[in-house]
């Protein structure tokens, strides 16, 4: 471990040089850190990285071009991005145990687009190259090609409805994901709010989708990724799972054997940013069948890699390899249960009535709200979380009846059950004495709302109480 001293002096050094060309940058990445550390975070697919991960990113491998792979470049003079391409790379397969790792994705969503045409270009294109006796697209003919694109463009996904907690690039029209797909959904069980494999089965038996994708940004319980891989198997579909928001449970060992997503997927996708608590990017994992098509997502959907975030991808998952990584892991759901049991006994209602994982999904109706009204009320109160539609929201996706709440971040600041129990405490209070406001004419808000200002600031004076004997960064100063 580096020493507190090195990690503050190395901060202060980088604000001061910022300064001395825009000072207000410096000063927003200062005040950044100050809200930071005082807001109760309890968004779920947020976290905080650690002072290395964050120093690895600010370098000159943000100058350099590197598309390509590693020791196979489009550039000259990329020796140093191929060592920390390869090493987040070797990082990754270990700590999850794959075959193949492709670090280059930017972001969630890039990871999923490289998932999504490397299945495309190994089940639909390489069939046509193969019909038409080519190599490579460039050498069909213009008939050929047109055809091949009406193909690529005529595919079925099937993934978890948005309401039940799955994800917009998963076959949403608003997203990218949803023009390329036919998509079509399954969602939850009405009366327990769990995934009904049954319904899985019968909807790919109906559908049969190219694609079958699991994974979900808000559904707080675990999924059976052996089940989900005998459903895509008897219908020829290619499973893959979006791990984005609980990699890091995958990676401290909570999930694992039929929850581990990566011994039962074609491939996965993950965020390194979420549970994993590395720098904001994206990765995919698959075996030697789509390795090739995988590490072709540059050029086919990412430009250059950004070599200073696959360093620093590294950094962070040589950091999850590390055995007490898994007891973070566990603390997480821990956190998350203790939280869910102190909501519980308060009174709330839970989607599914409690987790298996690093979320809670809180039906506000319970208290009279929607979620956004919740949402703000808290944000008044220094709790900081975000609202999320619940299974059949009457609400639908913008005003919501659900608060997403999760806990990999307190966690990592050293927060336990019994501080979980305490923000329960405050959350209930807020949204119990919370109450729909109405329009200027008389009707109904679902977004105003009424909150005593006294109670939000007493609320949030408890907040900065419970934060402030697990401080953000402890070992950093910047004054
Ligand atoms: N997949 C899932 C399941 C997510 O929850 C998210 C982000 O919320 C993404 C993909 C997209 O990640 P990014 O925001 O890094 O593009």
């Amino acid at each position: 471990m580096s020493s507190p001293n090195a990690e503050s002096t190395a901060f202060r050094s980088a604000l001061e040089v910022i300064r001395a060309v825009e000072p207000r940058v410096a000063d927003a990445i200062g005040a950044e850190l100050a809200d930071q550390r005082e807001s109760l975070k309890l968004i779920a697919s947020e976290n905080y990285a650690s002072p290395a991960t964050l120093l690895a990113m600010g370098n000159w491998f943000s100058d350099k071009y590197a598309e390509g792979t590693v020791g196979r470049r489009f550039y000259a003079g990329c020796q140093n991005v191929d060592t920390v391409e390869a090493l987040a790379a070797e990082h990754a397969r270990e700590l999850f145990g794959a075959s193949h790792a492709y670090v280059q994705p930017h972001s969630g969503i890039d990871a999923n687009l490289v998932a999504f045409w490397a299945i495309l270009a190994d089940r639909v294109e390489s069939p046509a190259l193969k019909r038409a006796q080519v190599r490579q697209v460039n050498d069909l003919t213009e008939e050929d090609w047109f055809a091949l694109r009406r193909e690529l463009g005529d595919q079925r996904m099937l993934g978890m409805s948005l309401d039940a907690g799955g994800h917009l690039t998963h076959g949403f029209r608003p997203n990218i994901s949803g023009k390329m797909f036919d998509q079509r959904s399954y969602g939850t069980d009405p009366a327990t709010g769990l995934i009904d494999y049954d319904r899985v089965a019968e909807a790919a038996r109906e559908f049969r989708p190219l694609i079958l994708v699991a994974g979900y940004s808000a559904y707080p319980r675990k999924v059976n990724f052996r089940i989900m891989r005998e459903i895509a198997d008897s219908v020829g579909a290619t499973f893959m799972v979006d791990m984005a928001h609980f990699a890091g449970l995958v990676a401290g060992k909570v999930f694992t054997g039929d929850f581990d997503p990566v011994p039962h997927a074609h491939i996965v996708t993950t965020t390194t940013h979420k549970s994993l608590r590395g720098p904001r990017g994206g990765m995919v994992l698959c075996g030697p069948e789509l390795a090739d098509q995988v590490d072709r997502g540059c050029p086919m959907v990412l430009g250059g890699p950004l070599p200073h975030v696959m360093a620093a991808k590294a950094v962070a998952l040589a950091e999850a390899r590390r055995p007490d990584f898994a007891d973070y892991a566990q603390r997480i759901v821990d956190n998350a249960q203790a939280l869910a049991e102190g909501l519980l006994r308060r009174g709330a209602t839970l989607v599914t009535g409690g987790t298996d994982n690093h979320l809670v999904l809180i039906d506000v109706s319970g208290y009279g709200l929607t979620g956004r009204q919740a949402e703000q009320a808290l944000l008044d109160s220094g709790i900081v979380t975000n609202r999320n539609a619940v299974p059949q929201d009457p609400n639908g996706a913008w005003y919501t009846s659900g608060i997403r709440i999760g806990t990999p971040a307190l966690t990592t600041r050293g927060l336990g059950t019994a501080e979980m129990d305490a923000t329960a405490e405050l959350i209930h209070t807020v949204l119990s004495q919370t109450t729909p406001g109405s329009n200027a004419d008389g009707t109904p808000s679902k977004a105003k709302y009424v909150l005593d200002p006294a109670l939000a600031d007493k609320v949030s004076r408890q907040a900065t109480d419970l934060l402030s004997t697990h401080p953000l960064y402890p070992s950093v100063t910047l004054a």
